[in-house]
């Protein structure tokens, strides 16, 4: 090597957010030599307006108006909205800045990789060029074994809409909101426009949601998805389906909103949450060889590899979608790059779950694809009014639905709707993921009152239903299972 060849690495990874850290701990814990490349703030959305920003906002909002418990214990103090909005909104920025520091020494301390700021884009030959943040610093470059480009996804922009508005906003809204809007429309009922609806509604502000599509979170289940349209309503929220934005700016100094049906509606403000898109831009990939998707998103075959060897990619710029998919890609990724050899597939059954008050998280398949691709399935349901643990919270209107076989009782998917859905999902996922039947929630022994009794009772719901319809309950699988157990415990 002569004094002039650029620094060499085992692997360089473009973009530190999920994606980029999924992959830099596992290369990290193999013991490679790692550099990662970040034109902004380590963590990326996680740490700057998604995930951890919103749902610290969120948590704040509930706890400081008491939004779930004024109905419950008859407050009918107003909670001081401003005061409340003022304290979220310095918590969120407070969070924020440790999650992003604290995410810089993950790297550099605990895992002990180098880090570059600036913009990286390929060069030949595996090499990656740096544009530094600093316009007085000079450009350079590095060289790897392999490279993971990472470098997630942004809003997408509806044309025709004045983002330039102070009142008008993308789903990054946060570092820009700085006040209490009156009203809010959300333009979208998507996972982040249901949150955000959620998080203005606990604030008292008044709330128009507007979602193209026939229900809310179309990708979820449809039997839940109109629970949550109903709960939303309930709180206050006007909920306009199957129609979009047709206009939106400023008439006589007001904002104007014009929609597809013709309707003007003149919100406060306006947030839309109408998708994302890729960040490819300025990455060279064309002159590498790199491809792109008719979606214009990075193709990538199983091991996480692009169409030219050793440049692999991972997180939102194969396909947006949520920060643990993001991660765990990642991790294939670099266990495929770097020839490591374990965790060499992604999951499939991953977790949708909904930050909206209440909570939506699913896992498996929906009802509605289950009846789609014509499987024998039957449903149990538990709601949360029938479980001592929903009377004590209150949250009587929240619902643990199964989607199982007929013929084997094996799971098929799991669907909650209310408090700490999001975390009450595991117990299915983990099921799913051993190819589990219903029968498992009958054998286990619970602890009560806590919202997991759900599963028993969801279970025992579809035992009724196949009982009523002549299936012999006889108990192959959970006899089996508790023979397992046994032999376990002596
Ligand atoms: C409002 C909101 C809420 C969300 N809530 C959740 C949630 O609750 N749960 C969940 O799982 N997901 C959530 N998501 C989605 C989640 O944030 C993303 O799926 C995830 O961040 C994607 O990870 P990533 O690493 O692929 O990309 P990103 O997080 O976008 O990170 C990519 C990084 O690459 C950097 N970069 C880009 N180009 C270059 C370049 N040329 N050179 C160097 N660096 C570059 C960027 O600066 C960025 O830091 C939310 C998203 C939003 C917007």
């Amino acid at each position: 090597m002569t004094d002039t060849a650029p620094p060499h690495y085992d692997l360089i990874i473009i973009g530190g957010g999920p994606a980029g850290q999924g992959a830099a701990e596992f290369a990290a814990f193999a013991g490679r030599r790692i550099l990662v490349i970040e034109r902004k703030v380590l963590g990326g959305l996680v740490v700057t307006t998604g995930g951890g920003p919103t749902k610290t906002l969120r948590e704040a909002a509930l706890h400081l108006t008491g939004f779930r418990y004024r109905t419950l214990y008859r407050i009918t103090d107003q909670p001081d909205i401003v005061m409340a909005a003022e304290r979220s909104l310095a918590r969120t920025e407070q969070v924020s800045s440790t999650m992003q520091n604290s995410t810089h020494s993950f790297f550099v301390d605990r895992l002990g990789v180098d880090v570059v700021y600036g913009s990286a884009r390929l060069g030949p030959n595996r090499s990656v060029i740096v544009t530094p943040i600093e316009v007085s610093e000079r450009e350079r470059v590095f060289t790897a074994e392999k490279v993971l480009i990472a470098t997630g996804s942004r809003a997408f922009h509806p044309p025709n809409i004045p983002f330039d508005d102070p009142d008008i906003f993308d789903s990054e809204v946060l570092p820009r909101l700085k006040r209490v809007p009156k009203s809010t429309l959300v333009v979208g009922g998507g996972p982040i426009g249901c949150e955000f609806a959620s998080i203005f509604s606990a604030f008292g502000i008044h709330v128009t949601v507007v979602q193209p599509g026939e229900h809310l979170l179309g990708t979820m289940d449809s039997e839940l998805s109109d629970l949550l349209r109903i709960a939303f309503e309930k709180q206050g929220m006007r909920i306009v389906l199957g129609t979009g934005v047709r206009t939106a700016g400023r008439v006589h100094g007001e904002l104007q909103i014009t929609l597809q049906t013709g309707e003007v509606l003149r919100p406060d403000i306006v947030l839309f949450a109408t998708g994302r898109l890729v960040n490819t831009e300025g990455l060279g990939l064309d002159a590498a060889g790199v491809k792109l998707s008719r979606r214009g998103i990075v193709e990538v075959d199983s091991h996480f590899q692009t169409s030219v060897e050793g440049v692999y990619a991972a997180g939102d710029v194969i396909g947006p979608s949520l920060a643990s998919v993001s991660m765990e890609q990642g991790r294939v990724a670099a266990s495929h790059a770097l020839g490591l050899g374990f965790k060499v597939k992604l999951d499939p059954l991953s977790v949708s779950a909904v930050y909206s008050v209440p909570e939506l998280a699913g896992v498996g398949l929906t009802e509605d694809i289950a009846k789609e691709q014509g499987i024998d399935y039957e449903v149990g349901r538990c709601s949360f009014g029938d479980i001592p643990r929903g009377l004590i919270s209150g949250d009587t209107d929240g619902i643990l639905k199964l989607i199982f076989h007929r013929q084997d009782r094996r799971l098929l998917g799991v669907h909650i709707l209310g408090d700490i859905a999001s975390e009450l999902v595991a117990l299915g996922q983990a099921t799913l993921y051993n190819s589990g039947t219903i029968d498992v929630f009958n054998n286990l022994t619970f602890a009560v009152p806590t919202y997991t009794t759900a599963y028993k009772y969801a279970a025992f719901d579809g035992f009724k239903r196949l009982a009523a319809t002549g299936v012999s309950l006889q108990t192959f699988g959970s006899e089996q299972t508790q023979d397992a157990v046994d032999s376990n415990q002596t």
